[in-house]
């Protein structure tokens, strides 16, 4: 039995969504594959209010790659709101391209105040201006609302990394004035990983158009999107059973509701917190930027890391380690997709017992009876 993975991606997979995945595999240009693609890009456009979306195989960091080689040429410059290893992680790809990017960063677990990205702006004229939704490695949330505002008002292309927050969080672009999100699927879409999705505006396309070549084949927008408005077209053999998962994913998400699921987010996220506050232990994200995806505990005094994650393993659940600033200092629970209130209350028993084990002491049941009570509450 593996353990239940608590980690910030990949999540939990339904069993609906493990069944879809497990079918025979179909050739990739059968009619009744074509349908289900076609209607799994059909309801990606609708959760993210998308006029162009682009699902292959690959990687959030592939997303990453595409959204920016396809929006922004060698030598043009870009400006990067980090909040963390993601954030960062976009400068590193911009360099790789030849792009100029300056990154603006602040402290771990908080994020850039909004006044300091519009002087910024104001001071300079940026191709694209880059937000991670919410940065894995702190838990930070970007307010891209705010952002996006900013961006409509210099007239700067929006790119947002939403690898962390979408079909968790609201990423609506028409209303946020979004021109790409880049984003993936093992998070709180809840299908295993191996899929890039890009979603992008009528002006970002227009964009790409101006750009004439870009420096790639695999990631370029123009050899995709006639697959997407015809997936019985060939350009590079799709991951067949997971985009079939996928559109069990969806299907998941549309059936729930997007208000629906976005507040259960919220509901599990004040739930574990309330568990974690009762024994004691505190997050390394500032509260006004908490993500409702996951959440990074600081370790208490005394406490290793190596040892409690590998304790936490002999309780069944698998959580992540600090990355980054918060490297060795922190751990992270992964609280997204497919999951309710059962697994949280494991994960804080394996928690209590872990942290007990530890030598840190922990009324048994203080955290998970803080958690469900808080869940009835809510
Ligand atoms: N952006 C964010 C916010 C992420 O959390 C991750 C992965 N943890 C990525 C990008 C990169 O995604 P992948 O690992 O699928 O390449």
């Amino acid at each position: 039995q593996a353990p239940l993975v608590m980690i910030p991606g990949p999540t939990p997979v339904a069993e609906s969504i493990r069944q879809a995945m497990a079918i025979q595999t179909y050739g990739h240009t059968y009619s009744g594959f074509v349908a289900i693609y076609k209607e799994c890009l059909t309801g990606l456009k609708q959760i993210f209010q998308a006029d162009h979306i682009i699902v292959t195989g690959g990687a959030g960091t592939l997303a990453m790659e595409m959204g920016l080689l396809n929006t922004v040429r060698a030598g043009e410059a870009v400006l990067v709101v980090s909040h963390g290893v993601f954030g960062d992680r976009f400068g590193l790809i911009a360099k790789a391209l030849g792009i100029h990017a300056e990154v603006l960063t602040c402290p771990a677990g908080q994020v850039v105040p909004l006044t300091l990205i519009e002087e910024k702006l104001q001071a300079k004229n940026y191709k694209a201006i880059i937000v991670t939704h919410v940065d894995t490695s702190t838990g930070a949330m970007a307010g891209i609302r705010a952002i996006g505002q900013l961006a409509h008002k210099f007239n700067t292309l929006y790119i947002v990394d939403g690898v962390c927050a979408s079909a968790a969080v609201p990423e609506p672009m028409r209303d946020f004035g979004i021109d790409v999100i880049v984003t993936t699927c093992q998070k709180a879409f809840g299908t295993p990983p191996g899929l890039t999705m890009v979603a992008f505006s009528e002006r970002a396309l227009q964009r790409r158009e101006e750009l004439g070549n870009v420096p790639g084949y695999y990631s370029d927008w123009k050899n995709w999107l006639p697959i997407m408005e015809n997936p019985g077209l060939y350009f590079s053999t799709p991951p067949v059973n997971l985009i079939v998962a996928l559109q069990e994913a969806v299907k998941i998400v549309l059936a729930e509701g997007l208000e629906e699921r976005y507040s259960r987010h919220n509901r599990i996220a004040a739930s574990i917190r309330a568990g974690l506050a009762a024994i004691g232990l505190e997050l390394a994200t500032a509260q006004e930027a908490l993500a409702p995806t996951l959440s990074v505990i600081k370790y208490p005094e005394g406490v290793e890391d190596t040892a409690f994650r590998a304790n936490m393993e002999q309780y069944d659940v698998f959580v992540a380690g600090g990355i980054g600033a918060l490297k060795g200092k922190a751990f992270r629970i992964g609280h997204m997709g497919n999951i309710c209130i059962n697994e949280i209350v494991l994960t804080l028993y394996a928690i209590e017992r872990s942290l007990c084990a530890g030598g840190y002491p922990v009324i048994p049941g203080a955290a998970v009876g803080e958690a469900w009570k808080t869940w009835q509450c809510y």
